[in-house]
């Protein structure tokens, strides 16, 4: 009898995570014979854990907080998302070779593009918040051809700091350097500086009652205000973007189906139907809340 091949979701705490069930669903619906559960890993022994986990038999892994940094110094080999976002949310095991990639943005351009067909190519984009998923998220916005994104940050140093990463060799040579800026939230006052087309929230507010200092007239102008959290009910920035007249509002359950999809891609060479997956996890989620 064929054994199916071993991934998992390592993080601390992982209980919560609905990974199991996406990538069961894409199993059953792909035909792949794999197993994928979820690994508890305590502070300090993320290195023992995943080498015990390879010994074993296991092909990848899903890597949730707070590990995203060690995975990326486990990997031998890092695609050029991962590098630049300095963070791993998949390793994929090959003999001795460990790959570490970073799905978070594909995830995110793909649930922007695809379920809630926004158009990214010449779009105006700004992304509040400059912490790992910003990180993982600005390269591919960049290359689906975001023409102009401003990333503001309660710490603007840290989002200059990230927009200047693009100004540098290879990423200038291909226009991305002109095309990103880092700003606090002073910025966002300047009527004339604050018009986009997509706002996303990437800060770690998603659940808090407080509301970010975003002027209404930055969410009149755009036609989708996403929030990179999701909950049952529409979080904080949703109301907030919806109550100053953004036409539309999405929270990011979407985009954790399309990075796992990209995920599974990875290991296993075929991409899942994503829409019939996030249906259900939208459907549970509601009951759930
Ligand atoms: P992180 O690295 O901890 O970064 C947190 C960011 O939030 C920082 O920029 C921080 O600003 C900002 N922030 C924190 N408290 C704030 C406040 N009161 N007001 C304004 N800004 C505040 O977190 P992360 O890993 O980037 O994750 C961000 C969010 O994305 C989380 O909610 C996470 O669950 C979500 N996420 C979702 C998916 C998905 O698949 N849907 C994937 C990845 C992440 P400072 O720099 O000033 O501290």
């Amino acid at each position: 009898m064929i054994e199916p091949q071993r991934y998992a979701v390592i993080g601390n705490p992982v209980a919560h995570s609905r990974s199991p069930q996406i990538h069961a669903q894409f199993a059953r619906q792909t035909g792949e014979l794999i197993e994928y559960g979820r690994l508890f890993c305590e502070l300090g022994r993320f290195k023992a854990t995943v080498d015990e986990f390879r010994r074993s038999g296991g092909r990848g892994l899903n890597v949730t907080l707070p590990f995203k940094l060690e995975a990326c110094a486990y990997a031998s080999r890092l695609s050029q998302r991962a590098h630049l976002a300095g963070a791993v949310n998949t390793l994929k095991f090959d003999g001795d070779e460990v790959l570490g990639e970073n799905t978070d943005g594909v995830g995110l351009v793909n649930d922007l593009g695809i379920r809630l067909a926004q158009k990214l190519d010449g779009a105006r984009v700004l992304i509040i918040g400059a912490g790992g998923a910003t990180r993982g998220v600005l390269l591919p916005l960049l290359e689906a051809g975001v023409a102009h994104l401003l990333v503001c940050n309660r710490t603007p140093a840290k989002a200059q700091e990230l927009a200047g990463l693009f100004a540098e060799g290879a990423l200038l040579a291909r226009g991305h350097g002109e095309r990103i800026r880092g700003a606090g939230f002073d910025e966002l006052q300047d009527v004339r500086l604050s018009a986009f087309d997509v706002i996303i929230n990437a800060t770690s507010t998603g659940l808090a009652d407080a509301a970010l200092p975003i002027p209404r007239s930055v969410f009149v102008s755009a036609r989708l205000a996403y929030d990179m959290v999701y909950a049952p009910r529409p979080t904080r920035f949703m109301t907030q973007a919806h109550e100053a007249g953004c036409p539309r509002t999405s929270d990011g359950l979407g985009m954790l189906v399309e990075q796992a999809a990209e995920s599974f891609l990875i290991w296993r060479g075929v991409r899942p139907d994503t829409a019939a997956v996030y249906s259900v996890l939208r459907a549970e989620l509601d009951a759930a809340g």
